[in-house]
């Protein structure tokens, strides 16, 4: 199996020599082990977190093992009753094109027709439920509301923006960092109103898109955004801090926002969550989404990145903004 490793901890950005691509012969399957070829393996933001040796809510990962995360594939090999050969499983066993181990690592999963199979990674995995949870569970959102998200073309946020308008939202607003995704978050994803953060003051251009405020910030982005927000912010208006993305590659201490005290004085809630911990909501968004999909009421973009060992290509770009919607690697077989 062909696997990509980390082998140095990053400091600031990540480079290639952090990582490096190893041949792994496997073994024979054991009793209720399971063989699995990968057909899509997941890059995500909170990776970069892992790869520091901190404590966190996701154990660091070790020097020389192989990047763990989100992958989906289909079983090659079954030594379990409960999994059978053809069967679509996702599991977390990350960076390798194939991937073998205890059958209750791995979830089966269903065919839709016409969803591709990476599907189990965005729209119907991880980052639409982020999305949901975020914004139904921590943020409360309430028909009427004017919601705002950051990172809004990507994986969780586009799906902020359409579960809003789906949810009754009043207003939804996003930003993104090219003019092509603003175009996208209005054209393709429902926005009423979207900018590039990269075009001005955050603060500025939030306040003529949103010139009633906001009542829902979905935080993709920390920093500037969350500041902004905090400025636009209606009263008892609630922040769901879902990432930081604007600070994981940054060396220095992250300054917090200026403005914190409109916090009290606008009687904020800020709530933080790991959507791993709400992960009793899963079969209610299964279904919810499922019906969307069925119905055309939500789109879904995916950015395709060809080969394991473009992985960790496919990793950086997405920290640089190079994807729309969900990043993912097809693993490309042999
Ligand atoms: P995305 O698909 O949104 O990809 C990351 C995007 O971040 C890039 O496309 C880029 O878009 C944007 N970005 C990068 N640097 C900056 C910056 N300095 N300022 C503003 N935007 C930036 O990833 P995900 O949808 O998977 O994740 C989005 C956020 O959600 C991340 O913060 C992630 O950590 C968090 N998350 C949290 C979870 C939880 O349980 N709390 C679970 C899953 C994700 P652009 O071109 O617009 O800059």
């Amino acid at each position: 199996s062909t696997q990509v490793q980390l082998v140095a901890r990053p400091a600031g950005w990540p480079v290639p020599a952090d990582f490096r691509l190893a041949r792994i012969e496997l073994g024979e399957l054991g009793p209720n082990e399971v063989r699995v070829a990968n057909e899509f393996i997941s890059v995500d933001p909170y990776m970069r977190g892992r790869m520091n040796d901190v404590k966190s809510y996701a154990p660091p990962y070790s020097l020389g093992a192989t990047m763990g995360g989100g992958a989906v594939g289909r079983v090659v090999a079954s030594r379990a009753d409960a999994v059978a050969v053809g069967d679509v499983v996702v599991h977390q066993l990350g960076w390798r094109d194939v991937a073998q181990g205890d059958a209750a690592g791995f979830r089966v999963v269903p065919e839709l027709a016409g969803v591709p199979l990476s599907a189990n990674l965005g729209v119907l995995g991880m980052t639409a439920f982020t999305a949901y949870v975020g914004l139904l569970e921590i943020a409360h959102l309430t028909p009427g509301d004017t919601v705002f998200v950051s990172g809004a073309a990507g994986a969780v946020g586009s799906m902020v923006g359409q579960i809003a308008r789906l949810k009754g939202a009043g207003r939804v607003v996003g930003s993104a960092g090219s003019a092509a995704k603003v175009e996208l978050l209005t054209s393709r994803y429902g926005f009423d109103a979207a900018f590039n953060y990269r075009d001005g003051a955050i603060a500025e251009q939030l306040a003529a898109a949103a010139p009633e405020g906001v009542d829902v910030y979905f935080d993709n982005v920390g920093g500037e955004h969350l500041e902004a927000a905090l400025e636009m912010a209606n009263p008892g208006g609630r922040v769901a801090a879902c990432g930081a993305i604007s600070q994981y590659n940054e060396s220095a201490a992250p300054v917090g926002p200026r403005n914190l005290s409109n916090v009290v004085t606008r009687g904020l809630t800020i709530k933080g969550f790991t959507v791993g911990n709400y992960l009793q909501h899963y079969p209610a968004f299964a279904a919810e989404m499922g019906a969307w999909l069925a119905a055309d009421a939500v789109v879904f973009d995916e950015t395709v990145v060809d080969g394991i060992d473009h992985a960790v290509e496919a990793f950086l770009g997405l920290m640089r903004g190079e994807n729309t919607g969900k990043m993912v690697v097809r693993t490309l077989p042999a």
